[in-house]
């Protein structure tokens, strides 16, 4: 089941209630737990809501349920607003927290979150004359593919010399190798991991065009039918170079201030950044939080407590600053990076490396 997750963030981040009213309900619910959870969320909210918003509460939790019941056994994310007619559910293969949010839009943050740690990725194993092609997305794995070289059979050896085998295997070795690259061409992720027992794959890399080559991210030696082992390696080094990543965006950061160049940091900065869409990457640390106000009608939010809104004098509500900074950084395709970085905790928790900069 491969689903696009940035998309459906994307979709998500745009979604949200022009009245600044607590419409949408986010239910996050690993499968694993059992539902006293949600019951007690459930009481909780109910008691707090206001009148119109707790009617609405009270449908779309029914709906909610009702998809749970249904849905036993599955990590779901689930998002409704009776109100606005609206249900969405996400099916995961990876681990959540379970939690009940209410708020004026979706509550993206644990998607936002996965969809930066679990990167999408190809997993090729090959020798030289056979290949298995996985596709591994959110921790599920799919076979989507084997190749072999059948012009090879060892029975046919008989009589040719040995010059004449060898120069037909080469040849042979080149022609498989040469549909694997084309497989790879149309179909693979951005990210290929590449995987084999001894040398052949450091020669199917080595014949390959440079675009592909460039996003191979790891090689890996592993028998052929050790697939166990080859997906767990591959799970660990992907998270290995995602911590990589994220550090390396610290660094870029850390370099940019230096001279003055394309970043911002600090939870004011980076909003106005964010939200004028100059953002390109947005680093944020792992469970950095800020209690805020927001008008959705302006758009405009503040951390800290407001009383009214200062371009159109309306009302605001509570909101979560990081989330709504994640919302706005969906909806100008900017990428995410959470990390646990210490550097970026002296910076103010939050930064960005922007695409311009206003002179
Ligand atoms: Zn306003």
């Amino acid at each position: 089941m491969k689903h696009d997750l940035k998309k459906i963030l994307r979709e998500l981040s745009e979604i949200y209630d022009e009245k600044s009213k607590n419409t949408y309900i986010s239910v996050y619910v690993n499968k694993q737990g059992d539902n006293a959870f949600l019951e007690k969320r459930i009481h909780a909210c109910q008691s707090l809501l206001k009148r119109d918003e707790q009617d609405n509460f009270i449908a779309s939790m029914e709906t909610i349920q009702d998809f749970l019941k249904k849905n036993r056994g599955t990590n779901l994310a689930i998002f409704a607003s009776e109100a606005h007619n609206f249900f969405r559910s996400v099916p995961l293969s990876v681990d959540i927290y379970d939690a009940l949010i209410v708020d004026s839009s979706p509550y993206i943050r644990p998607l936002a979150r996965i969809l930066d740690e679990w990167t999408p990725f190809t997993l090729v194993i090959l020798n030289s004359n056979q290949a298995k092609i996985f596709s591994v997305d959110l921790g599920e794995t799919e076979q989507e593919k084997q190749l072999s070289s059948n012009i090879m059979n060892k029975h046919k050896k008989g009589g040719w010399s040995q010059a004449r085998f060898q120069r037909l295997r080469k040849g042979a070795i080149q022609t498989f190798y040469s549909q694997v690259k084309d497989y790879l061409d149309t179909h693979a992720d951005e990210q290929i991991i590449l995987a084999g027992p001894g040398p052949e794959k450091i020669r199917f890399k080595d014949m390959l065009p440079k675009h592909l080559q460039q996003r191979i991210v790891d090689v890996i030696d592993v028998d052929m039918d050790d697939e166990h082992t080859l997906l767990k390696e591959s799970f660990d080094r992907l998270h290995e170079q995602e911590d990589t990543l994220s550090h390396q965006a610290v660094q870029q950061l850390k370099e940019e201030i230096l001279k003055d160049g394309l970043a911002v940091y600090g939870l004011d900065e980076t909003l106005q950044a964010v939200k004028r869409g100059q953002v390109d990457i947005l680093l944020i640390e792992k469970d950095y939080k800020v209690k805020g106000c927001l008008c959705e009608h302006c758009q405009i939010l503040k951390a800290g407590p407001v009383k009214d809104c200062p371009v159109c004098g309306g009302p605001v509500t509570e909101a979560d600053v990081i989330e709504e900074i994640i919302e706005f950084a969906q909806r100008t395709d900017a990428k995410l990076e959470f990390t646990d970085d210490e550097e970026l905790s002296k910076l103010g928790h939050i930064g960005g490396i922007l695409r311009y900069k206003d002179q």
